[in-house]
């Protein structure tokens, strides 16, 4: 494993890409209403990240199997859309949870960042689901810090989420980030036997993409035909938030707040 750590220089131009990241992600939040098709939203975020200078990260990337890259610009993910939903026809209703994940690349850097929108009269357990999903992404930000163990926020997070009943998605799990997307480490938002025989010291310079996935119900899902689409297996809703953060020499820094 190679965790190639950062210069402040660096850091600062992840932030550029990570400010387009969060106005994309604004204006989904604000567009996000009943009636709007989540295609609509799809091609004006691109539309938003293009005119900022930026190159999207998800179209066209790359599949592990035979066919088709990734076919829209951001990964749009409604109800038991866990992630990598494809936008398309289906308009938003009143109740449903709409994950937004977003990823540029701005002069050679990228950012990387996703959140959930709730919808209108979001039932309570799935308003709630939302909110811990969030929290999570919080105390693993208050918890990220030099000398520590990634198992060390990892237990924190996983432990917010189980106390609350819900499944801890670990089909899927956040990355280092810098000049692409995906670098190492892989970043779990549970404990495993495998993260504690390779644990992670966090060191200054090192950035990663934080992504807690909580469901209501089960952690197992499923990759529907389309080869991208992950739902619930149970299909209950499921919920997404995700910071790009870099480790500085005494906390962290979240690159993609729109600070
Ligand atoms: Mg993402
Ligand atoms: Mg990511």
């Amino acid at each position: 494993m190679a965790i190639k750590r950062k210069t402040r220089e660096e850091i600062g131009k992840m932030r550029a890409a990570g400010r387009i990241v969060h106005k994309v992600l604004q204006h989904c939040r604000e567009n996000c209403k009943p009636g709007v098709t989540t295609k609509e939203l799809d091609d004006s975020a691109y539309e938003v990240f293009t005119a900022a200078g930026a190159r999207g990260l998800f179209k066209n990337y790359p599949t592990y199997r035979e066919g088709e890259g990734f076919p829209a610009n951001l990964c749009i993910s409604v109800n038991e859309v866990v992630v990598h939903g494809i936008a398309d026809d289906y308009k938003i209703k009143d109740g449903d949870i709409v994950g937004f994940d977003c990823g540029v690349q701005l002069d050679g850097w990228c950012g990387d960042s996703a959140t959930t929108v709730m919808v209108g009269n979001v039932a309570p357990e799935v308003r709630k689901l939302c909110e811990t999903t969030e929290a999570i992404l919080m105390a693993a930000i208050e918890n990220i810090r030099p000398g520590r163990k990634w198992s060390q926020v990892a237990r924190i997070m996983q432990n917010i989420a189980e106390r609350e009943g819900y499944g801890v998605v670990r089909d899927f799990v956040g990355h280092g980030i810098g000049q692409t997307m995906h670098e190492d480490p892989k970043v779990p938002n549970f404990v495993s036997r495998d993260l504690l025989m390779n644990d992670i010291e966090l060191r200054e310079g090192i950035v990663l993409a934080v992504e807690p996935m909580c469901n209501l119900g089960t952690d197992k899902v499923r990759t529907l035909a389309d080869g991208w689409t992950v739902v619930t297996v149970d299909k209950k809703p499921a919920a997404h938030y995700e910071h790009t953060i870099a480790v500085t020499a005494d906390g962290c820094e979240v690159l993609t707040d729109g600070n």
